[in-house]
């Protein structure tokens, strides 16, 4: 046993560290020190939670819309003067610089602020008159228990995308945060009881896959949010739902940014520097290929890379622009890239690796890399590496590009950088991306619309926040109404026609 603190969950109001439980290790990557412990659920830990979410489920469900939103509007406005301490969590634990941290907050806060307005979003229909003295209208109600498992990459924003709308429409949350970076998670459950949450609406399980399986089978659980890797999307959506859930499970990515020979090459070296090396590069939007229409690459790759002399790397609490990379173990896959593009013939034009940096020896430091002439069969271009390496594809023409992007496996977010409206016109109609930017490197989406992607990058038919999230948090009930009048006609065994 160790004397590190112990990260608890969040059941009913309370910390809860079960005796004897397993526990998995939290590092500052930036010192590359173990610094805390944070408690892994058994069945039976996720069976005291779903319980007690449920049972707060079926008192919150009949709160009215005016005092729900007034707690929503609390949170909203402790977490907007409070944010400072959950920023220095999160980079504590994530490795993201301190502005970073703040920059997911503030996103996160957008949805918070979206959920405010619940009593429009959950407005319904009402059509008088549809049958001869028969009226319809629809309610929105929602679902019961929802369940969000979340990344290590985004410890706040991620879940922020899911419970301001899950919580505002009536349900009750069970969040399973990363095992990686599990303190913010604990902050936010704190925040919601000092904003007046009714304690069990807001759960956090902590754990590992054992958490994760018990909460896609509980019969308690109505709805899942995932948000993480590819493979671990798919096996969420296919288990979930064979056990009756709704899901929606956001995947991996892989994110281009088309260049052509119009753009503004200085927007673009940049664009590519921010959306590749921002987070370190582990960032669902970050922009991990530049596909370069000829004859712009030499000349784009010069500008990007004066730029990458300039970066601080360091640790995040110092004002460096760039932070170390999770763990170790992340840190070594990631710098592995570099020797498969080697191996595989790619220029590697600046290596990451042995960086100087503005930080403690032992953490888990990867410098920009700079990739050129990628082959597209090379597993540096097929495959997500999630890390501060950023691949040159050339290409001959805009067609090319298109092609290129529309092969690839996944559909999370790509751009286009050009002058040329018809090309941007044209790029925004036949790519097969769910998030497009126009000359906009990270085209994240604002609240009121919804995140997500394509193909392998989403597994479901919803996104997350925006109308689209509203509608996953609730479930529609259509009444059709007659009061009876002296005109009532009787008995008649037939299948309900309209006259
Ligand atoms: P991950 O898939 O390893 O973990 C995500 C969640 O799944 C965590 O809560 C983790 O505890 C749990 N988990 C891990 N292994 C599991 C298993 N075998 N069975 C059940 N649950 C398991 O992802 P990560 O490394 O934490 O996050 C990075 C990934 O998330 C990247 O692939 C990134 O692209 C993706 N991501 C996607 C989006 C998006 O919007 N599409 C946003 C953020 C991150």
């Amino acid at each position: 046993m160790t004397n590190l603190p112990v990260v608890p969950h969040w059941i009913g109001g309370k910390e809860v560290t079960p005796e004897g439980t397993r526990t998995a290790p939290v590092f500052d990557p930036a010192l590359g020190e173990e610094t805390k412990r944070v408690v892994l659920a058994e069945q039976t830990d996720v069976d005291v939670a779903v319980k007690s979410a449920h049972e707060a489920y079926r008192s919150w469900r009949d709160v009215s819309l005016a005092k729900r939103t007034s707690v929503i509007f609390k949170f909203r406005e402790l977490l907007d003067s409070r944010k400072g301490e959950l920023a220095e969590l999160i980079t504590a634990e994530h490795g993201k610089v301190l502005d970073d941290a703040l920059g997911e907050i503030s996103r996160g806060q957008e949805v918070v602020e979206y959920a405010c307005g619940i009593t429009a979003h959950l407005r319904g229909h009402f059509s008088e008159q549809i049958s001869t003295g028969f009226d319809i209208h629809s309610v929105n109600q929602p679902v019961g228990v929802a369940a969000i498992i979340s990344p290590f990459n985004f410890p706040a924003m991620v879940p922020m995308w899911f419970f301001p709308i899950a919580i505002a429409a009536g349900n009750a949350v069970v969040l399973k945060p990363s095992e990686k970076d599990p303190s913010a998670a604990i902050w936010i459950a704190k925040l919601w009881q000092e904003a007046g949450l009714p304690d069990g609406v807001f759960t956090v399980l902590n754990g590992d896959k054992v958490a994760v399986d018990g909460l896609l089978t509980h019969p308690q659980v109505d709805a899942i949010s995932f948000v993480g890797s590819t493979p671990i999307a798919r096996y969420v959506y296919e288990t979930g739902t064979a056990h009756g859930k709704r899901v929606q499970a956001l995947g991996g990515a892989k994110n281009h940014m088309l260049v052509l020979p119009d753009a503004d090459l200085d927007l673009v070296a940049d664009s590519a520097i921010n959306a590749g090396f921002g987070s370190a590069g582990e960032r669902c939007m970050a922009i991990s290929v530049v596909v370069a229409v000829e004859p712009v690459a030499d000349e784009l790759i010069e500008k990007i890379t004066e730029r990458m002399g300039t970066l601080r790397v360091g640790d995040g609490r110092r004002g460096c622009d760039m932070g170390p990379l999770v763990t170790q173990a992340h840190r070594d896959k990631v710098a592995g890239y570099i020797d498969v593009a080697i191996e595989d013939g790619a220029d590697v034009v600046v290596d990451g690796r042995g960086i100087e940096v503005d930080g403690e020896a032992g953490g888990f430091w990867l410098g920009p890399t700079l990739i050129d002439k990628v082959p597209t069969s090379s597993r540096v271009y097929t495959e997500e590496i999630f890390g501060p390496v950023l691949s040159i594809v050339r290409v001959a023409s805009f067609d090319e590009g298109v092609d290129l992007i529309n092969n690839g496996a996944f559909g999370n977010g790509t751009a286009v950088f050009t002058n040329d409206g018809g090309a941007a016109r044209r790029f925004q109609r036949e790519i097969e991306v769910g998030m497009i930017g126009v000359n906009v490197p990270i085209p994240v989406p604002i609240a009121s619309y919804s995140f997500g992607g394509w193909k392998e990058s989403l597994f479901g038919d919803t996104k997350a926040h925006g109308a689209e999230g509203v509608r996953f948090f609730t479930r529609q009930k259509a009444i059709t109404t007659r009061w009876l009048d002296p005109s009532h006609g009787g008995i008649n065994l037939g299948f309900p026609q309209n006259d």
